[in-house]
């Protein structure tokens, strides 16, 4: 990038178009520009891509920045390119890594994107050494950590690569981070206690609402029946994805299927079409929605249970990021719970056992939960809750039966 001439809200305006920075992006921007290692931890949607871009324009050098998918890095390409910045990514993906390695050692790239992967490679980091390095941001760094909910083992070989850049600053940004899997991330990476700063995460125009399933098909008939504009339903398997789709297409409503069962072109082609759409279901798996941009979602359905709390406010936050009114609907089953049980006793590593049982047991209360919705999960990710938040199923309509209910939990475990 280029030698820093201007303020950084000069480049917010000229390079981003962009006339205010956004809630907590002023202060990860300036303390990456003073060169301090800083993890980010901000709702999805908040804006934490400008926060490595900015500083990468700024300073002179390159800014590498690690992403755990090479469909989300092309995204991110795409749209830097779009606004002048010189982007590129080496993948598997890409046929023209040799030129992007020339572009890098003759200083021509502002961002430069790899997985992990690679980027713990040998070859990757004698390239980074003879590379002018302006930062290092780790884009979904929960990966990092075992408490995190989707850990990857490579994301702990970075440290490598982190121990031969001391002095380059490092961006750590997550959506989704919990007590536990923020401090595992700041030792991890290397990042001191008091470079972690951290975004608000209500999302009070998003409702919450919790039921049992009971004849689902009805149920998202209901649902959509009310429910105006474009949304999405996760299911389980891809399988009930398609079931889902071709359930929804036949009440009239415009419906397609995502999944990675799909063919590339097939489902770039109804990424494309959903996020045009303003009235559109997409069916999916939770292969779909990282990455997209599309404000105006306005309803999340969940057929099954999500992973974790983690994962189930990542995937309801693709709701209402306009800021307008938009619904959650978590449709769920004793049998979802029998099932993720039975699988971290069996697929699961034994000493990663203890953490997903309580991940499922988090989940389990908050879907059982009489109390405020909005409550139970500002306090997950550590935030002082609401008393009520008036805006979630329990609260606009509190369980009639939450009395008999507790007495005979209490009689039964007494
Ligand atoms: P995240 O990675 O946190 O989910 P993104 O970086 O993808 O979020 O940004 C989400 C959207 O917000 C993008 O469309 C981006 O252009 C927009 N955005 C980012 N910063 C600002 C800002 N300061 N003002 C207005 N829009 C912004
Ligand atoms: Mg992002």
């Amino acid at each position: 990038a280029v030698a820093l001439m201007t303020t950084p809200h000069d480049i917010l305006k000229q390079v981003f178009g962009f006339d205010h920075f956004r809630g907590v992006q002023e202060d990860v921007v300036m303390r990456v520009l003073g060169g301090q290692h800083t993890l980010a931890v901000m709702p999805t949607g908040a804006g934490k891509s400008l926060c490595y871009q900015l500083p990468a324009v700024a300073h002179e050098g390159t800014a590498l920045v690690i992403s755990p998918l090479i469909a989300l890095m092309h995204d991110q390409i795409r749209s830097a390119n779009a606004i002048g910045l010189r982007a590129a990514s080496l993948t598997s993906a890409d046929a023209d890594r040799e030129r992007t390695v020339e572009r890098l050692k003759a200083g021509e790239l502002d961002l430069l994107y790899a997985a992990p992967e690679r980027a713990t490679g040998d070859g990757f980091r004698r390239l980074i050494s003879r590379t002018n390095v302006s930062l290092i941001a780790i884009d979904e760094a929960h990966c990092v950590s075992e408490w995190g909910h989707d850990f990857r083992p490579d994301y702990r070989q970075l440290k490598g690569l982190l121990d031969d850049n001391p002095d380059v600053p490092r961006l750590a940004l997550t959506a989704t981070a919990d007590r536990r899997t923020r401090s595992d991330i700041l030792t991890q990476l290397g990042i001191p206690d008091d470079g972690l700063i951290i975004a608000g995460f209500d999302r009070p125009n998003i409702r919450y609402n919790v039921r049992p399933r009971d004849g689902l098909p009805q149920q998202l008939k209901s649902l959509l029946a009310q429910q105006p504009g474009a949304g999405i339903v996760y299911a389980p398997s891809r399988d009930k994805a398609e079931r889902i789709a071709e359930q929804m297409s036949g009440t009239g409503r415009p419906a397609l299927p995502y999944h990675a069962g799909l063919d590339p072109q097939v489902r770039s082609r109804n990424q494309a079409a959903f996020v045009e759409s303003e009235d559109m279901v997409m069916a999916a798996t939770v292969a779909f929605g990282m990455g997209i941009d599309k404000p105006d979602v306005r309803f999340v359905a969940h057929a099954g249970i999500p992973k974790s709390i983690e994962a189930y406010y990542q995937e309801t936050g693709r709701a209402g990021r306009d800021g307008d009114p938009a619904e959650a609907w978590l449709f769920w089953g004793a049998e979802d719970f029998a099932r993720a049980r039975q699988r971290v006793e069996t697929e699961v590593e034994p000493d990663r056992r203890s953490g997903e049982r309580e991940r499922l047991n988090a989940l389990a209360a908050f879907v059982e939960a009489s109390g405020c919705r909005r409550a139970i999960l500002l306090s997950h990710f550590g935030e002082d809750p609401p008393e009520a938040c008036g805006n979630c199923d329990n609260c606009l309509d509190p369980p009639a039966t939450i009395d008999a209910t507790e007495v005979a939990r209490k009689l039964l475990s007494a």
